[in-house]
């Protein structure tokens, strides 16, 4: 039979080497900028179009290559960094493959433009299709720029796959971040369709973190430093009563270089055991410093992953090193933020003996007769909130002047209340909201359901001109630069919920809010909205009011653990079911059980 196997020829070669080390414009940016940092700039511009889709320009005062080492760069495993495989074991130095240009070259249009010192004038390369389709000398700063153009434009298959901008800027930034952390001596600008969404002067840590994340950061921090024969640690952790729900400001650094390390985030997660609310995730700025000869980052593409020669140690020590800074810093004595601030009693309450609230359970009670589905005031049918256009929050509120809503009646405060009235509903474990009804029993999960009356409000809210609360005292907001830019993306979105602002700067200034919303969760709400709006930055650039009705329905619905009078109970309840889909939540979680008579019955007989 005739031999089958060939050699591919390079530009195969180097596509699907791109494959690996470009998954999309981020990837790209990370090389570039991690090649002018190996070149010893002291000042580094990022400028990008399209979210680095059309173009990714990376400009450096480093030290430049020599017209040769300009065409040579391009080729696969070319490199200056190492020369042998001991070398491997050695790297100062981000890149140490010499692959990175070679597919890059592969996949979009290229054009170098470099000078060194020493020399009067610098080369110009333009490449296609990895071939120098053109090379003249060309006057210009010491340095390196590097244009990248039309990323993907031969795989369309790639290109198609990539996300919306609005994703692709997200995962820039986020690289972004890693590299500017890990480099605090060095100056770096970015920017985005011509504005400026970072620029970085050289500083120390602490004043890099602050003018990447906001100042307001810089309280939220505590230090710790370790040195030890194995491993030195420096860097910043998160007081845990700041810590997110949503992942974000995690960053490990070995080396100096970004690491993902799930084993080592988890020694962290371990440090902070019984500190933090469920699911809430530390920040962190870790830098650790060990023998390069004692790791092997050669394991990964992207060299993102590296192998610790005794990582058990290293867990050992970053666990312990973490909880003593927490301690130190008195952390750890002022944990009562665990504590759900709604279930605190207002302070008219302190001074009072509270009675025992009775719950007692109206057997005659049946929300389902007269053939409806459930027997209630007739005034909460009214779909309650499709009178948007009345000026007062009353009139959006009171439909009926007889019947407070769901939201009323817990900011009246009359948790503590004794009930005169015979309730027609009981909360079990601060969680559900059971029914009684002839045919058996309903069981109802209340943050679940509020979500629902929410988010249909919400969603009807859209192209209304909604009620305004004029503040008194404007709010002010502080946030980083690519939150700012996300919140201009959902302006239009706030406005017509009822939010009146202004932004500058990193500053947005509250003047009036929904009036359904009170002031004081202005701030937290807003925060949780860009934190959603990150993790789930649609397809479409256009973020979505959907998307927005669901995020705020989420964050101000009463939440599992609250204490609901009776009259609180039942006007979720009727509000529940005066909703176009009682039965699932907008996250299509089950709202409403079922027990019925029969069911119950089975379990006596
Ligand atoms: P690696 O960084 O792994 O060596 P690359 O493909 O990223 O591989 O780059 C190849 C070579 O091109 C580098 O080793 C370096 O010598 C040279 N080079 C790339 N970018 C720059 C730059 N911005 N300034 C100076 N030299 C550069
Ligand atoms: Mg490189």
């Amino acid at each position: 039979m005739a031999d089958i196997i060939q050699l591919l020829p390079d530009n195969v070669a180097n596509q699907i080497a791109a494959g690996e080390v470009v998954q999309r414009p981020a990837s790209a940016v990370k090389e570039l900028i991690e090649n002018a940092i190996d070149a010893g700039a002291s000042h580094i511009s990022l400028i990008i179009k399209d979210a680095g889709k059309t173009l990714i320009q990376v400009v450096d005062d480093g030290k430049g290559m020599s017209p040769t080492d300009a065409r040579l760069c391009f080729e696969r495993h070319a490199t200056s960094k190492i020369k042998n495989a001991n070398d491997l074991f050695n790297l100062n130095t981000k890149g140490f493959r010499g692959e990175a240009l070679a597919s890059i070259a592969a996949i979009a249009h290229v054009t170098l433009k470099t000078k060194q010192a020493n020399e009067e004038l610098g080369t110009r390369i333009i490449i296609k299709g990895n071939e120098v389709v053109e090379q003249e000398p060309n006057s210009m700063n010491n340095g390196t720029t590097i244009l990248v153009k039309n990323l993907f434009y031969n795989i369309p298959a790639r290109r198609n796959f990539l996300k919306s901008d609005t994703v692709e800027l997200r995962h820039i930034i986020d690289e972004f971040h890693r590299v500017v952390l890990a480099h605090q001596d060095i100056q770096f600008e970015f920017h985005h369709n011509g504005s400026e969404l970072f620029l970085l002067k050289a500083s120390n840590l602490k004043q890099r973190i602050v003018n990447v994340f906001g100042a307001k950061i810089n309280e939220k921090l505590v230090p710790i430093t370790e040195n030890t024969e194995l491993v030195k640690i420096n860097g910043f952790i998160g007081k845990p009563n700041f810590a997110k729900k949503k992942r974000g400001e995690q960053f490990f650094f070995v080396n100096n270089r970004f690491i993902k390390n799930s084993y080592l985030h988890h020694a962290i997660m371990n440090a902070y055991e019984g500190l933090l609310q469920t699911k809430a995730i530390p920040s962190y700025f870790l830098f650790l410093e060990v023998d390069p000869q004692t790791i092997d980052i050669n394991i990964h593409p992207t060299k993102t992953e590296i192998k610790f020669e005794d990582e058990h140690s290293i867990y050992a020590i970053l666990r312990a090193a973490i909880k003593h800074s927490l301690g130190q810093y008195s952390v750890l004595p002022s944990l009562d933020f665990d504590k759900d601030p709604s279930l605190d009693l207002p302070y008219e309450y302190t001074k009072k003996d509270i009675a025992t609230p009775t719950i007692s359970v109206d057997r005659n009670f049946n929300p389902f007769d007269n053939d409806s589905a459930v027997k209630t005031n007739k005034a909460s049918f009214k779909p309650q909130f499709q009178a948007p256009k009345a000026a007062s929050w009353e009139a959006l509120y009171n439909p009926s002047e007889s019947q407070a809503t769901f939201e009323q009646e817990i900011q009246q405060e009359q948790l503590f209340e004794t009930e005169t009235q015979l309730a027609k509903t009981f909360q079990i474990n601060k969680k559900y909201i059971v029914s009684p009804f002839q045919n058996g029993l309903l069981i109802i999960h209340q943050n679940r359901a509020h979500q629902r009356v929410l988010f249909e409000r919400f969603i009807n809210l859209e192209n209304q001109n909604t009620a305004i609360q004029q503040l008194l005292f404007p709010q002010e907001l502080h946030f980083s630069k690519p939150e700012m830019a996300l919140l201009k993306t959902i302006v239009k979105n706030l406005e017509e919920l009822g939010f009146e602002f202004t932004l500058q700067n990193e500053t947005m200034m509250i003047t009036g809010v929904p009036a359904f919303l009170e002031s004081k969760k202005v701030a937290l709400l807003i925060q949780d909205l860009l934190a959603d709006l990150q993790e789930e930055a649609p397809e479409k650039d256009k973020i979505s009011h959907t998307l927005l009705a669901k995020s705020m329905a989420k964050n101000l619905a009463v939440k599992t653990g609250e204490i609901l009078n009776s009259k609180a109970q039942e006007n979720l309840i009727n509000e529940l079911f005066s909703c176009s889909e009682p039965s699932f939540s907008p996250f299509g979680k089950t709202i409403i059980h079922k027990e019925s008579l029969a069911a119950i019955n089975t379990k006596f007989s």
